[in-house]
């Protein structure tokens, strides 16, 4: 090992040099992203489990850059938050998903539900509840149709305050959504701390359920708690007809995954529906 020492060493400062490089450029080209208009908002849908009836889409974002291609939000997203540029994206996002659920309600459904995604900058953002006061008036879309998820990340600090914004959103008439159920290690106390109105059960969880019957167990577990609570149940990552199967036979209310649709363009959603009904 120590006749390796210097290689490996210069092999990690390449490493480290490489990834701090691409992270300086991502962050380079998103400052510029939302005004060189690089950003899509996907829709995946989401569909009844018994009935397998599309009712609601979570919105997704894409970014394709011009100058390094399309990156993935899990690459993006946190380089976003740090810099606080998650803030006007988000509200992109936002203004995106209502103006789609606008559309929808008028030519569509009535009860369609659009998820929105908020990381914890954006939850923290003093002028969220204004912004979605607004965005919901100038889209004219049924405040109840709107679902704003968040995982436990969210939730580590400032009792007070999060209280708050829960009753504010309340009033609002909009939805929370738990994300990513069972990933960390309090979901089950904040479920209970906060008025939730869905739980969404973490993809790891899913993948298992029709080969372990220990994830099995715990999905089952999950979705009678939370019926128990009132929650609605979403299980996301849903990849074939073996797993809805089993999420019938468990009761989950929404089922989400490749089986059904990968996200997609507002467009395609639209005929996607016009095709599936
Ligand atoms: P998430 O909220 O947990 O979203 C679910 C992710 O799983 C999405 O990845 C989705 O495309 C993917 N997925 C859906 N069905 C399946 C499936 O059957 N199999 C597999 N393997 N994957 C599936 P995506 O779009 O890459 O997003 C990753 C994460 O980035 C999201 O995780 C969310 O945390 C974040 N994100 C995406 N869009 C936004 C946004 O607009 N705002 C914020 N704050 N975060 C976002
Ligand atoms: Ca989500
Ligand atoms: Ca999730
Ligand atoms: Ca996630």
């Amino acid at each position: 090992a120590k006749a390796m020492g210097g290689n490996t060493y210069s092999y990690f400062t390449n490493e480290m040099n490489l990834v701090m490089k691409r992270r300086f450029e991502v962050e380079e080209q998103l400052h510029g992203a939302l005004a060189r208009n690089e950003f899509e908002v996907y829709f995946q849908p989401q569909f009844d489990t018994n009935t397998q009836q599309l009712i609601g889409a979570e919105a997704l974002l894409r970014w394709h850059s011009s100058h390094l291609g399309p990156i993935s939000p899990v690459e993006f997203i946190p380089i976003a938050e740090h810099t606080g540029l998650i803030i006007p994206i988000g509200e992109f996002v936002i203004k995106q998903s209502l103006h789609f659920l606008a559309n929808w309600q008028q030519e569509k459904q009535q009860n369609f539900t659009i998820s929105v995604n908020l990381s914890p900058r954006q939850f923290r953002d003093p002028q969220l509840i204004n912004f979605l006061k607004q965005a919901i008036n100038q889209s004219a879309v049924d405040p109840q149709s709107v679902v704003l998820e968040i995982t436990e990340g969210v939730l580590i600090n400032g009792e007070a305050y999060i209280r708050q914004a829960f009753a504010e959103m309340s009033k609002l008439g909009v939805k929370l959504a738990m994300d990513d159920f069972g990933t960390g290690y309090s979901s089950l106390n904040y479920l209970r701390q906060y008025p939730f109105k869905e739980l969404k059960i973490d993809r790891s969880f899913i993948d298992g359920i029709t080969s372990n019957s220990s994830d099995r167990d715990l999905v089952k577990a999950t979705i009678a708690m939370s019926h128990s609570l009132a929650l609605r149940v979403v299980a996301e990552g849903v990849e074939s007809i073996e797993q809805l199967h089993l999420l019938q036979e468990l009761g989950c209310d929404l089922v989400q995954g490749y089986y059904f649709s990968q996200p997609l363009p507002k467009n395609q959603l639209l005929n996607y529906s016009a095709n599936n009904q």
